[in-house]
Protein backbone atom coordinates (compact mmCIF):
# COMPACT_ATOMS: atom_id res chain seq x y z
CA UNK A 1 0.00 0.00 0.00
CA UNK A 2 1.31 3.94 -1.13
CA UNK A 3 1.91 5.93 1.95
CA UNK A 4 -1.41 7.62 2.77
CA UNK A 5 -1.37 10.90 2.33
CA UNK A 6 -4.19 13.96 3.13
CA UNK A 7 -7.41 13.31 1.36
CA UNK A 8 -7.64 16.57 0.40
CA UNK A 9 -4.93 16.71 -1.63
CA UNK A 10 -6.19 13.66 -3.59
CA UNK A 11 -7.04 13.63 -7.31
CA UNK A 12 -10.20 13.25 -8.41
CA UNK A 13 -9.82 10.04 -9.50
CA UNK A 14 -7.81 9.00 -6.63
CA UNK A 15 -10.93 9.80 -4.03
CA UNK A 16 -12.96 8.01 -6.12
CA UNK A 17 -10.81 5.01 -5.80
CA UNK A 18 -10.45 5.63 -1.80
CA UNK A 19 -14.68 6.43 -1.68
CA UNK A 20 -15.07 2.39 -3.34
CA UNK A 21 -12.34 1.18 -0.81
CA UNK A 22 -14.07 2.62 2.41
CA UNK A 23 -17.50 1.68 0.74
CA UNK A 24 -16.50 -1.69 0.25
CA UNK A 25 -14.76 -2.05 4.04
CA UNK A 26 -17.87 -0.32 5.26
CA UNK A 27 -19.86 -2.86 3.90
CA UNK A 28 -17.91 -5.75 4.85
CA UNK A 29 -18.15 -3.97 9.07
CA UNK A 30 -21.98 -3.95 8.25
CA UNK A 31 -21.74 -8.10 7.35
CA UNK A 32 -20.25 -9.08 10.65
CA UNK A 33 -23.44 -7.92 12.65
CA UNK A 34 -21.68 -6.57 15.23
CA UNK A 35 -23.16 -4.81 18.60
CA UNK A 36 -20.50 -2.94 20.66
CA UNK A 37 -21.24 -0.07 22.74
CA UNK A 38 -18.22 2.54 23.02
CA UNK A 39 -20.54 4.89 25.21
CA UNK A 40 -20.11 4.50 28.56
CA UNK A 41 -17.46 5.66 30.73
CA UNK A 42 -17.72 3.11 33.46
CA UNK A 43 -15.39 0.65 34.87
CA UNK A 44 -15.78 -3.21 33.38
CA UNK A 45 -16.51 -6.03 35.36
CA UNK A 46 -12.55 -6.68 35.58
CA UNK A 47 -12.15 -2.89 37.33
CA UNK A 48 -15.19 -3.96 39.83
CA UNK A 49 -13.15 -7.51 41.11
CA UNK A 50 -10.58 -5.27 42.17
CA UNK A 51 -13.09 -4.17 45.05
CA UNK A 52 -14.96 -6.99 46.10
CA UNK A 53 -13.19 -7.02 49.17
CA UNK A 54 -15.71 -4.70 50.13
CA UNK A 55 -18.16 -6.47 50.41
CA UNK A 56 -16.64 -8.15 53.50
CA UNK A 57 -16.04 -4.80 55.13
CA UNK A 58 -16.34 -3.33 57.91
CA UNK A 59 -15.31 -5.60 60.02
CA UNK A 60 -16.07 -3.56 63.54
CA UNK A 61 -18.68 -0.85 63.93
CA UNK A 62 -17.07 1.79 65.60
CA UNK A 63 -14.97 4.01 64.15
CA UNK A 64 -11.61 5.60 65.35
CA UNK A 65 -13.28 7.83 67.92
CA UNK A 66 -15.79 4.82 69.48
CA UNK A 67 -18.48 6.52 67.03
CA UNK A 68 -20.82 3.91 66.03
CA UNK A 69 -21.20 4.21 62.74
CA UNK A 70 -24.55 2.41 62.31
CA UNK A 71 -26.13 5.42 64.25
CA UNK A 72 -26.82 8.83 62.94
CA UNK A 73 -24.72 11.77 62.99
CA UNK A 74 -21.12 13.17 61.80
CA UNK A 75 -22.29 15.01 59.26
CA UNK A 76 -18.66 15.59 57.53
CA UNK A 77 -18.13 11.87 57.32
CA UNK A 78 -15.84 9.64 59.04
CA UNK A 79 -12.13 11.72 59.94
CA UNK A 80 -10.45 9.15 58.54
CA UNK A 81 -11.52 8.66 55.35
CA UNK A 82 -11.30 12.56 55.17
CA UNK A 83 -7.53 12.13 56.29
CA UNK A 84 -7.66 9.71 53.42
CA UNK A 85 -8.94 12.37 50.20
CA UNK A 86 -7.62 15.20 51.77
CA UNK A 87 -3.81 13.31 51.84
CA UNK A 88 -4.52 12.68 48.19
CA UNK A 89 -6.14 15.71 46.36
CA UNK A 90 -3.12 18.02 48.33
CA UNK A 91 -6.03 19.78 51.13
CA UNK A 92 -6.18 20.29 54.43
CA UNK A 93 -8.04 17.23 56.18
CA UNK A 94 -10.62 20.49 58.14
CA UNK A 95 -11.63 21.51 54.41
CA UNK A 96 -12.78 18.03 53.44
CA UNK A 97 -16.39 16.88 53.67
CA UNK A 98 -17.26 13.03 52.99
CA UNK A 99 -20.52 12.11 51.35
CA UNK A 100 -22.53 9.40 49.88
CA UNK A 101 -21.98 7.41 46.23
CA UNK A 102 -22.34 10.36 43.71
CA UNK A 103 -20.10 13.76 43.38
CA UNK A 104 -22.64 14.50 41.13
CA UNK A 105 -24.97 14.56 43.56
CA UNK A 106 -22.81 17.31 45.74
CA UNK A 107 -22.51 19.26 42.54
CA UNK A 108 -26.15 19.55 42.41
CA UNK A 109 -26.86 20.23 45.92
CA UNK A 110 -23.81 23.16 45.97
CA UNK A 111 -26.05 24.50 42.94
CA UNK A 112 -29.43 24.22 44.43
CA UNK A 113 -27.98 26.37 47.55
CA UNK A 114 -26.60 28.64 45.77
CA UNK A 115 -29.27 29.33 43.86
CA UNK A 116 -32.23 29.17 46.72
CA UNK A 117 -29.67 30.81 48.73
CA UNK A 118 -26.33 32.59 47.62
CA UNK A 119 -23.14 31.66 49.42
CA UNK A 120 -20.86 33.55 51.23
CA UNK A 121 -19.92 36.60 48.97
CA UNK A 122 -23.96 36.49 47.67
CA UNK A 123 -25.49 39.82 47.36
CA UNK A 124 -28.64 37.56 47.11
CA UNK A 125 -29.87 33.79 45.81
CA UNK A 126 -28.97 33.05 42.55
CA UNK A 127 -32.39 32.91 41.16
CA UNK A 128 -33.19 36.60 41.96
CA UNK A 129 -30.64 37.25 39.78
CA UNK A 130 -32.15 38.52 35.76
CA UNK A 131 -29.61 36.09 34.50
CA UNK A 132 -27.14 33.75 35.32
CA UNK A 133 -24.54 32.56 33.35
CA UNK A 134 -21.66 29.84 33.08
CA UNK A 135 -18.38 29.07 31.81
CA UNK A 136 -18.21 26.09 29.69
CA UNK A 137 -15.24 24.81 28.72
CA UNK A 138 -15.13 22.72 25.58
CA UNK A 139 -15.53 19.70 25.18
CA UNK A 140 -16.46 19.01 28.25
CA UNK A 141 -18.93 16.59 31.11
CA UNK A 142 -22.51 16.50 29.22
CA UNK A 143 -24.02 15.91 33.33
CA UNK A 144 -22.44 19.29 33.46
CA UNK A 145 -23.66 20.97 30.83
CA UNK A 146 -27.19 19.46 31.29
CA UNK A 147 -27.56 20.25 35.01
CA UNK A 148 -26.86 23.97 34.17
CA UNK A 149 -29.57 23.57 31.22
CA UNK A 150 -31.84 22.42 33.95
CA UNK A 151 -31.48 25.34 36.20
CA UNK A 152 -32.15 28.12 33.66
CA UNK A 153 -28.58 29.03 33.67
CA UNK A 154 -26.95 29.98 30.38
CA UNK A 155 -24.14 28.49 29.01
CA UNK A 156 -21.00 30.71 27.63
CA UNK A 157 -18.16 28.15 25.98
CA UNK A 158 -14.62 28.35 25.76
CA UNK A 159 -11.71 26.44 24.00
CA UNK A 160 -10.39 23.75 26.82
CA UNK A 161 -6.48 23.78 25.91
CA UNK A 162 -4.16 21.11 26.65
CA UNK A 163 -2.95 23.48 29.81
CA UNK A 164 -6.69 23.67 31.10
CA UNK A 165 -9.57 26.18 29.89
CA UNK A 166 -8.39 29.01 27.81
CA UNK A 167 -7.62 31.57 30.60
CA UNK A 168 -7.88 34.73 28.09
CA UNK A 169 -11.24 33.95 26.55
CA UNK A 170 -12.38 33.11 30.52
CA UNK A 171 -11.07 36.55 31.63
CA UNK A 172 -12.84 38.45 29.37
CA UNK A 173 -16.23 37.08 29.96
CA UNK A 174 -15.90 37.29 33.74
CA UNK A 175 -14.23 40.99 33.75
CA UNK A 176 -17.37 42.96 33.69
CA UNK A 177 -20.32 40.96 33.33
CA UNK A 178 -21.78 40.57 36.93
CA UNK A 179 -24.14 37.94 35.79
CA UNK A 180 -21.17 35.29 35.08
CA UNK A 181 -21.43 33.29 38.29
CA UNK A 182 -18.85 30.30 37.95
CA UNK A 183 -17.85 27.27 35.92
CA UNK A 184 -16.78 24.11 35.48
CA UNK A 185 -13.48 22.49 35.09
CA UNK A 186 -11.98 19.05 35.59
CA UNK A 187 -8.40 19.47 36.04
CA UNK A 188 -7.10 16.36 35.89
CA UNK A 189 -7.37 13.94 33.01
CA UNK A 190 -10.25 16.21 31.50
CA UNK A 191 -13.77 14.47 30.75
CA UNK A 192 -13.28 14.13 27.70
CA UNK A 193 -10.22 15.52 26.30
CA UNK A 194 -7.94 13.96 28.84
CA UNK A 195 -5.94 17.46 29.21
CA UNK A 196 -4.45 18.65 32.35
CA UNK A 197 -4.72 21.95 33.99
CA UNK A 198 -1.46 23.40 34.77
CA UNK A 199 -0.90 24.79 37.78
CA UNK A 200 -0.27 28.37 36.13
CA UNK A 201 -3.63 28.11 34.76
CA UNK A 202 -5.43 27.12 38.15
CA UNK A 203 -3.39 30.08 39.22
CA UNK A 204 -5.02 32.40 36.84
CA UNK A 205 -8.26 31.49 37.01
CA UNK A 206 -7.84 31.64 40.99
CA UNK A 207 -6.68 35.08 41.32
CA UNK A 208 -8.44 36.69 38.15
CA UNK A 209 -10.88 39.57 38.90
CA UNK A 210 -14.34 38.95 38.66
CA UNK A 211 -16.77 41.47 38.20
CA UNK A 212 -19.43 38.61 40.32
CA UNK A 213 -18.32 38.92 44.17
CA UNK A 214 -19.60 35.21 44.51
CA UNK A 215 -18.06 34.02 41.53
CA UNK A 216 -17.36 30.05 41.83
CA UNK A 217 -15.42 27.37 40.12
CA UNK A 218 -16.43 24.22 40.10
CA UNK A 219 -13.36 22.15 40.90
CA UNK A 220 -14.71 18.56 39.55
CA UNK A 221 -11.50 16.41 40.13
CA UNK A 222 -13.11 13.36 39.13
CA UNK A 223 -10.15 11.97 37.51
CA UNK A 224 -7.55 12.83 39.91
CA UNK A 225 -5.70 9.38 40.68
CA UNK A 226 -6.68 7.76 36.98
CA UNK A 227 -3.26 7.77 35.77
CA UNK A 228 -2.73 5.59 32.38
CA UNK A 229 0.60 6.33 32.69
CA UNK A 230 3.44 5.93 35.16
CA UNK A 231 4.50 9.47 34.87
CA UNK A 232 1.26 10.62 37.15
CA UNK A 233 -0.29 14.48 36.55
CA UNK A 234 -0.28 15.98 40.03
CA UNK A 235 -3.83 18.40 39.99
CA UNK A 236 -2.99 22.39 40.87
CA UNK A 237 -3.43 23.01 44.75
CA UNK A 238 -6.99 25.34 44.18
CA UNK A 239 -7.66 25.91 47.00
CA UNK A 240 -4.29 26.84 48.12
CA UNK A 241 -3.90 29.13 44.90
CA UNK A 242 -7.56 30.95 45.31
CA UNK A 243 -6.38 31.63 49.62
CA UNK A 244 -3.14 32.90 48.11
CA UNK A 245 -4.82 35.03 45.49
CA UNK A 246 -7.19 36.30 48.54
CA UNK A 247 -10.65 34.55 47.00
CA UNK A 248 -10.63 31.44 49.13
CA UNK A 249 -14.61 30.80 48.48
CA UNK A 250 -14.27 30.54 44.80
CA UNK A 251 -12.95 26.69 44.13
CA UNK A 252 -15.40 23.66 45.30
CA UNK A 253 -13.59 20.89 44.88
CA UNK A 254 -15.34 17.38 44.06
CA UNK A 255 -13.64 13.51 43.76
CA UNK A 256 -15.48 10.26 43.95
CA UNK A 257 -14.42 6.78 44.50
CA UNK A 258 -16.70 5.99 41.34
CA UNK A 259 -14.28 4.70 39.33
CA UNK A 260 -11.85 3.42 41.93
CA UNK A 261 -13.83 1.47 43.79
CA UNK A 262 -17.86 0.64 43.17
CA UNK A 263 -19.51 3.45 40.53
CA UNK A 264 -23.11 2.89 42.41
CA UNK A 265 -21.38 2.40 46.17
CA UNK A 266 -18.36 4.42 46.67
CA UNK A 267 -18.37 7.66 48.62
CA UNK A 268 -17.92 11.35 47.17
CA UNK A 269 -15.81 14.42 48.48
CA UNK A 270 -16.20 17.28 48.99
CA UNK A 271 -13.33 20.43 49.63
CA UNK A 272 -13.61 24.08 50.54
CA UNK A 273 -12.69 27.08 52.33
CA UNK A 274 -14.17 27.05 55.81
CA UNK A 275 -16.59 29.82 55.15
CA UNK A 276 -18.03 27.78 52.35
CA UNK A 277 -17.53 24.62 54.42
CA UNK A 278 -19.74 26.34 57.13
CA UNK A 279 -22.41 28.09 54.71
CA UNK A 280 -22.49 23.75 53.42
CA UNK A 281 -23.27 22.42 56.57
CA UNK A 282 -25.27 24.33 57.59
CA UNK A 283 -28.00 23.99 54.45
CA UNK A 284 -26.99 19.92 54.52
CA UNK A 285 -28.08 19.68 58.38
CA UNK A 286 -31.46 20.11 57.05
CA UNK A 287 -31.13 17.47 54.91
CA UNK A 288 -29.48 14.80 56.56
CA UNK A 289 -28.54 13.98 59.94
CA UNK A 290 -25.88 11.95 58.34
CA UNK A 291 -23.71 10.49 55.47
CA UNK A 292 -23.20 6.60 55.25
CA UNK A 293 -20.59 6.00 57.88
CA UNK A 294 -20.58 1.91 57.53
CA UNK A 295 -19.60 2.52 53.75
CA UNK A 296 -16.81 5.36 54.78
CA UNK A 297 -15.96 3.04 57.17
CA UNK A 298 -15.80 0.08 55.07
CA UNK A 299 -13.32 2.36 52.12
CA UNK A 300 -11.07 3.00 55.28
CA UNK A 301 -10.71 -0.65 56.57
CA UNK A 302 -10.28 -1.34 52.47
CA UNK A 303 -7.50 1.06 51.32
CA UNK A 304 -5.68 1.79 54.95
CA UNK A 305 -3.91 4.72 53.62
CA UNK A 306 -3.44 7.53 50.81
CA UNK A 307 -1.13 4.64 49.69
CA UNK A 308 -3.32 2.39 49.45
CA UNK A 309 -5.52 4.07 46.96
CA UNK A 310 -2.49 4.63 45.10
CA UNK A 311 -1.90 1.15 44.72
CA UNK A 312 -5.26 0.13 43.83
CA UNK A 313 -5.27 2.79 41.35
CA UNK A 314 -2.21 0.73 39.17
CA UNK A 315 -4.65 -2.11 39.31
CA UNK A 316 -7.05 -0.04 37.46
CA UNK A 317 -4.30 1.29 35.20
CA UNK A 318 -3.16 -2.28 34.34
CA UNK A 319 -6.64 -3.53 32.88
CA UNK A 320 -7.26 0.00 31.48
CA UNK A 321 -4.32 1.24 29.63
CA UNK A 322 -4.26 -1.38 26.64
CA UNK A 323 -7.66 -0.44 25.76
CA UNK A 324 -6.77 2.79 25.43
CA UNK A 325 -3.57 1.47 23.34
CA UNK A 326 -6.06 -0.22 20.87
CA UNK A 327 -8.05 2.80 20.38
CA UNK A 328 -4.90 4.85 19.25
CA UNK A 329 -3.59 2.07 17.34
CA UNK A 330 -6.98 1.49 15.35
CA UNK A 331 -7.24 5.04 14.57
CA UNK A 332 -3.68 4.99 13.70
CA UNK A 333 -3.28 2.13 11.31
CA UNK A 334 -6.45 3.30 9.52
CA UNK A 335 -6.31 7.34 9.59
CA UNK A 336 -2.45 7.98 10.17
CA UNK A 337 -1.79 10.46 7.64
CA UNK A 338 -4.83 11.36 5.73
CA UNK A 339 -5.51 14.36 7.82
CA UNK A 340 -9.01 14.26 8.64
CA UNK A 341 -9.01 13.03 12.30
CA UNK A 342 -7.24 14.14 15.58
CA UNK A 343 -7.28 11.96 18.31
CA UNK A 344 -6.21 12.54 22.36
CA UNK A 345 -3.66 9.85 23.52
CA UNK A 346 -4.79 10.64 27.37
CA UNK A 347 -2.77 9.83 29.87
CA UNK A 348 -5.43 9.39 32.58
CA UNK A 349 -8.97 9.68 32.84
CA UNK A 350 -11.84 7.88 30.94
CA UNK A 351 -11.84 9.08 27.94
CA UNK A 352 -10.43 9.61 24.18
CA UNK A 353 -11.22 13.07 22.63
CA UNK A 354 -11.79 12.22 18.63
CA UNK A 355 -12.38 15.28 16.18
CA UNK A 356 -13.00 14.04 12.85
CA UNK A 357 -13.32 16.33 9.32
CA UNK A 358 -15.74 19.30 10.33
CA UNK A 359 -19.00 18.47 9.53
CA UNK A 360 -18.75 14.52 9.66
CA UNK A 361 -19.17 13.78 13.34
CA UNK A 362 -22.91 13.02 13.43
CA UNK A 363 -22.27 11.03 9.85
CA UNK A 364 -19.52 8.82 11.49
CA UNK A 365 -22.03 8.24 14.66
CA UNK A 366 -24.93 7.36 12.28
CA UNK A 367 -22.66 4.95 10.01
CA UNK A 368 -21.26 3.31 13.43
CA UNK A 369 -24.91 3.03 14.72
CA UNK A 370 -25.85 1.68 11.18
CA UNK A 371 -22.72 -1.17 11.93
CA UNK A 372 -23.55 -1.87 15.02
CA UNK A 373 -21.20 0.18 17.10
CA UNK A 374 -22.85 2.46 19.50
CA UNK A 375 -21.09 5.78 20.13
CA UNK A 376 -21.89 8.79 22.09
CA UNK A 377 -24.33 11.05 19.83
CA UNK A 378 -22.12 13.82 18.62
CA UNK A 379 -22.10 17.23 20.13
CA UNK A 380 -22.57 15.72 23.75
CA UNK A 381 -19.80 17.14 24.67
CA UNK A 382 -20.91 21.05 24.49
CA UNK A 383 -23.60 23.11 25.96
CA UNK A 384 -27.50 21.89 24.28
CA UNK A 385 -25.66 18.97 22.62
CA UNK A 386 -24.22 21.50 19.58
CA UNK A 387 -21.12 21.02 18.51
CA UNK A 388 -20.78 24.28 15.61
CA UNK A 389 -18.35 22.34 13.91
CA UNK A 390 -19.96 18.86 14.42
CA UNK A 391 -16.43 17.64 14.75
CA UNK A 392 -16.14 16.10 18.09
CA UNK A 393 -16.78 12.26 19.34
CA UNK A 394 -15.78 11.34 22.61
CA UNK A 395 -14.71 7.68 22.87
CA UNK A 396 -15.32 5.18 26.34
CA UNK A 397 -12.85 2.17 25.95
CA UNK A 398 -13.03 0.96 29.40
CA UNK A 399 -16.13 -0.88 29.72
CA UNK A 400 -15.94 -3.38 26.50
CA UNK A 401 -13.48 -6.30 26.90
CA UNK A 402 -9.84 -5.55 25.03
CA UNK A 403 -11.05 -7.49 22.24
CA UNK A 404 -14.39 -5.44 21.77
CA UNK A 405 -12.41 -2.28 22.41
CA UNK A 406 -10.45 -3.64 18.81
CA UNK A 407 -12.64 -4.81 16.71
CA UNK A 408 -15.03 -1.48 17.47
CA UNK A 409 -12.12 0.77 16.95
CA UNK A 410 -11.25 -0.37 13.81
CA UNK A 411 -14.85 -0.09 12.47
CA UNK A 412 -15.11 3.21 14.43
CA UNK A 413 -11.79 4.03 12.02
CA UNK A 414 -13.39 2.95 9.15
CA UNK A 415 -16.52 5.10 9.59
CA UNK A 416 -14.65 8.38 10.00
CA UNK A 417 -12.41 7.49 6.60
CA UNK A 418 -15.66 6.74 4.88
CA UNK A 419 -17.69 10.38 6.04
CA UNK A 420 -14.25 12.29 5.41
CA UNK A 421 -14.35 10.82 1.72
CA UNK A 422 -17.85 11.52 1.35
CA UNK A 423 -17.64 14.70 2.45
CA UNK A 424 -15.34 15.42 0.32
CA UNK A 425 -16.36 14.04 -3.28
CA UNK A 426 -19.91 15.89 -2.30
N1 LIG B 1 -17.56 14.28 36.98
C1 LIG B 1 -17.07 13.86 35.83
C2 LIG B 1 -16.16 14.74 35.06
C3 LIG B 1 -17.42 12.61 35.32
O1 LIG B 1 -16.93 12.21 34.14
C4 LIG B 1 -18.30 11.79 36.05
C5 LIG B 1 -18.74 10.48 35.55
O2 LIG B 1 -18.54 10.13 34.43
C6 LIG B 1 -18.79 12.26 37.27
C7 LIG B 1 -18.40 13.51 37.72
C8 LIG B 1 -19.75 11.47 38.10
O3 LIG B 1 -19.22 11.30 39.37
P1 LIG B 1 -19.99 10.51 40.51
O4 LIG B 1 -20.10 9.10 40.10
O5 LIG B 1 -19.13 10.70 41.70
O6 LIG B 1 -21.34 11.16 40.69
Amino acid sequence: MSTPQPLATLSPEDLAGFLAERRAAYAALQAKGLSLDLTRGKPSTAQLDLSNGLLHLPTTTTDRSGADVRNYGGLEGLAELREIFAELLWVDPEQVICGGNSSLSLMHQVMTFLMLWGGPGSERPWRDEPTVKFICPVPGYDRHFTMLADFGIEMLSVPMNDDGPDVTAVKALVADDPAVKGMWIVPTYANPSGSVCSEQVAAELMSMPTAAPDFRIMWDNAYAFHHLTEDEAKSADALSLASAAGNPNRPLMFASTSKITFAGSGVSVLAQSSENKAWYLKHLSLASIGPDKVNHLRHVEFFGSPDGVRAHMRKHREIIAPKFAAVNAALTAELAGLDIARWSQPTGGYFVNLDVMDGTASRVVALAKEAGIALTPAGSAFPHNLDPNDRNIRLAPSFPPLAEVETAMAGVATCVALAAAEKLSQ
